[in-house]
């Protein structure tokens, strides 16, 4: 089961929901891989201590098809994940594949070498619609879309659905959405509600009955390297990311 985390939104939630949904997900006694598409490497970087000790890094095993994706995988700081790490050198990407005429097969082709040895594979991925995006959107089973609880929220919904579409044309029908994750919900405010009002008329029975609100602590737990449910077990936080990898696991029988 692999399961790209997308938005081409930056800041709406796809990191912290690909580490806390597949520290979930491992700590249910699953083998999960979680894999970092983004150049920012926010989730190496929030789950592996010291990543640049590492040589090698996803970008190598993409450029060069000798490059073994078992050997950039590593066991993160998180109990029962492992991460495919990410480094800076992946924004050299896009500019060295463009006009290969696999460029957008490569994640796919390197995935294959794993075959059966996870339960469940995410993908995290950068808020961009480009190459990158692609050969997630291309290698995944599934899509899942994490929406900011915000006025602007679905902007932008269009040209993702559009990308969707043309993947599914093109490369992988069988790509489905598995879900939309209402993220940064705040219930104080009117507007959140109506906001949640608008998603649902978009997306309907998508939408996760599990909405993830703010809260401090998802945002402070990265800086420790570690999941929400070591760094505060009894928050709000781990209760509604457990909820919603149950819904994942639910939705995406094997
Ligand atoms: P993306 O990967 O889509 O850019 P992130 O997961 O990195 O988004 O989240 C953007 C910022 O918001 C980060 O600083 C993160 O810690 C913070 N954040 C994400 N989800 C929450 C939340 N539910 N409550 C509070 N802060 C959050
Ligand atoms: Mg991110």
């Amino acid at each position: 089961m692999i399961i790209a985390i997308t938005n081409q939104k930056g800041g709406v939630g796809k990191t912290t929901t690909s580490v806390n949904v597949a520290s979930a997900i491992a700590l249910m006694g699953k083998k999960v891989l979680l894999l970092d598409m983004d150049p920012q490497a926010h989730s190496t970087i929030s789950t592996v201590t010291n990543p640049e000790k590492y040589e090698k890094s996803l970008y190598d095993v993409l450029m060069t098809k000798t490059e073994r994706l078992e050997d950039i995988i590593v066991r993160s700081n998180i109990p029962g994940l492992d991460m495919a790490i990410t480094k800076i050198s992946m924004a050299k990407l896009e500019p060295s594949l463009a006009g290969e005429f696999d460029g957008h097969f490569r994640l796919k082709d390197a995935l294959e070498q794993l075959r059966g040895k996870y339960q469940y594979i995410f993908i995290d991925t950068p808020p961009t619609l480009g190459l990158i995006t692609l050969n997630a959107l291309v290698a995944a089973n599934y899509i899942l879309i994490p929406i900011q609880s915000s006025y602007l929220c679905l902007e932008g919904t269009d040209d993702l659905l559009e990308t969707i579409e043309k993947v599914k044309r093109i490369a992988n029908p069988n790509l489905k959405v598995l879900g939309v994750l209402i993220t940064l919900f705040d219930k104080r405010t009117n507007l959140a509600r109506d906001v949640v009002e608008r998603i649902r008329k978009v997306f309907g029975a998508k939408v996760f009955k599990t909405f993830i609100s703010k809260s401090v602590k998802l945002e402070e737990s990265p800086a420790y390297k570690e999941s929400i449910f070591t760094y505060a077990p009894n928050s709000i936080g781990a209760e509604q990311y457990q909820k919603v990898a149950e819904e994942i696991m639910h939705r995406a029988k094997n």
